[in-house]
């Protein structure tokens, strides 16, 4: 059977804040409404997909919200012990939780830490930037609270990275951002342009809160400021997922792969969605309390969602940024009355591969060197070790050792260490 990637909203539509672009709420009018997904889904659910994913040998679930910590310590307990009862012998287990980081506490920290969960954070920069549209109900800048959580990951060790969304309070200033995030030691950064559509009205034409303009011009700049002459320090998740395209890995982002596969979603009463940004009855797959999770994930509902890509706009099929773009996301695709109208983002790409190609083809193939170094230093430690300072590196990039695998610049870049295909 093949691999499933499961992502629950824990709590629905369920938070704590009320940052003003969300696009998980019950409308456009933005209600919310208290929701809790019980043990009961968790204890049924759990030992069904631990059995599914079982010839893969990859468990892996983001749980999700609203706010998921709005479920409460003790609910996440209860999803430690369900997995670790049903998992199969050798299957890797992995979980994710997305957050807003204002309710981590000491006892999350432990928690996280001691099951090896990895944690987003949802950051928008300095806090200038953030507590413009990141508030809460009463209005309240939530800058300080969200650093205060980031602490608490810090000093129990846990890994996180953080998910920045880009609008007009952001978008036009992309080093200030970097630098902001290099300053505080952020390792794993991602960036979404944020859209003022509601999930569960995919019908519904998206408003975009930013140009492609703006966006081809954020990404220009930021990749200026990232790339430190082919060194550079952090993992930037849209730059990594480029570079998977030039080294031939399959992409782990749906928006830039062939087809809309990311996994599927459970919202808080069982029901399943493909994708979430498509919470909607047309949409629905099933609930996994009632239907086989089989069907829900091979069904014919599904195999059409993720082949729903096909056949590409005729302006996708024409571009020479195909094979790296994929034709990006299907949910901008919609501007069109058919569909058949690139994604809306599509002149931010235009602009931002024929900026970055060059160097994007030279990260790609330091990676290939270093791989082939690293499988060297494995296979023949001692011959790789008699090689000189200034004799040529091993890896074949023609370039002096010392310059090369042996530089400190090479050690310092996170993409060398780890290429992207080796990471989470
Ligand atoms: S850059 Fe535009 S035209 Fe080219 S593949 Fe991407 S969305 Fe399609
Ligand atoms: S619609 Fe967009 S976000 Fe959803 S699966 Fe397709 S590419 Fe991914």
């Amino acid at each position: 059977m093949p691999q499933l990637y499961v992502m629950f909203k824990t709590v629905s539509t369920d938070c704590n804040l009320d940052c003003s672009y969300c696009y998980y709420r019950e409308s456009l009018e933005g209600v919310r409404v208290r929701r809790r997904m019980d043990n009961g889904l968790i204890e049924r659910f759990i030992p069904a997909y631990m059995e599914y994913v079982a010839d893969a040998g990859v468990a892996s679930m983001a749980w999700q919200g609203g706010e998921p910590t709005l479920a409460g310590l003790p609910f996440f307990q209860k999803i430690v012990e369900a997995q670790s009862r049903s998992v199969a012998p050798g299957t890797l287990v992995s979980n994710s939780l997305q957050t807003n980081a204002v309710l981590l506490n000491d006892d999350w920290g432990a928690f996280l830490k001691r099951y090896n969960w990895l944690v987003g954070v949802s950051l928008d920069g300095p806090r200038e930037m953030h507590d413009t549209l990141r508030r809460d109900r009463g209005g309240r800048g939530s800058f300080d609270r969200v650093m205060r959580g980031i602490d608490v990951l810090r000093r129990h060790g846990v890994a996180f990275n953080v998910l920045c969304v880009l609008g007009p309070h952001n978008v036009d200033r992309p080093v200030e951002l970097l630098r902001f995030f290099r300053a505080e030691r952020f390792t794993h950064v991602q960036f979404i342009p944020a859209m003022d559509f509601q999930a569960m009205e995919p019908e519904r034409p998206p408003v975009y809160l930013i140009t492609p303009a703006q966006y081809g011009a954020f990404l220009t700049a930021a990749f200026d400021e990232w790339h430190e002459e082919g060194s550079p320090r952090i993992s930037i998740r849209t730059f990594d997922n480029f570079l998977q395209s030039y080294t031939g890995v399959p992409n782990d982002l749906c928006v830039h792969s062939d087809r809309c596969d990311s996994g599927i979603v459970v919202e808080y009463d069982g029901s399943a969605y493909p994708c979430d940004f498509y919470i909607h009855p047309r949409w629905r797959l099933g609930n996994v309390l009632e239907t086989p999770l089989r069907e829900i994930a091979e069904g014919p509902a599904r195999r059409a969602f993720v082949f729903q890509k096909q056949p590409l706009p005729d302006e996708c099929r024409r571009c020479e940024w195909l094979r790296v773009c994929k034709s990006a996301c299907f949910r901008n695709r919609t501007e069109g009355e058919d569909g058949t109208r690139p994604d809306h983002f599509c002149a931010s790409y235009k602009t931002f591969f024929p900026h970055a190609d060059a160097r994007l083809r030279g990260l790609g193939s330091a990676i290939e060197n270093k791989r082939r170094y690293l499988r060297m230093a494995e296979i023949a430690p001692r011959e790789v070790a008699r090689v000189g300072r200034n004799d040529p590196c091993p890896c074949g990039s023609g370039r002096k050792h010392k310059l090369c695998c042996l530089s400190p610049a090479a050690e310092r870049s996170y993409l060398l260490a780890t290429p992207p295909e080796f990471k989470a």
